[in-house]
């Protein structure tokens, strides 16, 4: 089941909440810090131990830790990609970071993942062309999936529910 809602995803009830991170894992702006100001040491700390095991995270790639203080008991974080004109490989790295997230999700039992809009903030890649991604991406997901079963894609800005708003019921 997909279900699409306006707000700040630090506030989910669910699973996990998923963070758009960067490779670094060290924290950043936008939904990044925005998590970690809510939930707390706990996480940048698993963060670092993540770091130090395996030297940050990959574009298109997922860790998880703990949701710390937030109401999600995990969080994933992944890396989408930062637009560049979009010859890239943009397209199937965001895809990539959706699927690895979800994949890391069933690995941990996880029954409900609320998504923020991964790279449409500070990385600049398209607010519609992303939606469809992420859309597609997770509906093919849920269809072959039997532990995930409800993803909520979460909107922190207007311009981002009204596209999804379009991408989801059409
Ligand atoms: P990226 O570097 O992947 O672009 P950003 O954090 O800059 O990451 O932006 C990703 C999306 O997260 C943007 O659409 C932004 O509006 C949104 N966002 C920012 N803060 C929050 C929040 N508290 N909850 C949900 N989404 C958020």
């Amino acid at each position: 089941m997909i279900e699409l809602q306006r707000g700040d995803i630090t506030k989910m009830e669910v699973d996990a909440i998923v963070n758009a991170a960067n490779s670094s894992l060290l924290g950043g702006g936008g939904v990044d810090g925005a998590i970690h100001r809510a939930g707390g040491k706990a996480i940048l700390d698993e963060c670092m131990a993540i770091r130090n095991r395996q030297g940050g995270c990959p574009t298109g790639e997922a860790v998880i830790t703990t949701g710390g203080n937030l109401p999600a008991r995990y969080v994933i974080h992944t890396v989408g990609p930062v637009w560049n004109g979009g010859n890239k490989n943009e397209e199937s790295l965001l895809a990539s970071a959706y699927q690895n997230s979800l994949k890391l999700a069933t690995a941990n039992q996880i029954k409900t993942i609320a998504f923020p809009n991964i790279s449409t903030g500070i990385y600049h890649f398209p607010k519609q062309k992303a939606a469809e991604i992420a859309v597609k991406t997770v509906k093919d997901f849920l269809a072959a999936s039997d532990v995930v079963e409800k993803v909520i894609f979460v909107c922190y800005d207007e311009e981002n529910f009204k596209i999804y708003e379009r991408v989801i019921g059409g």
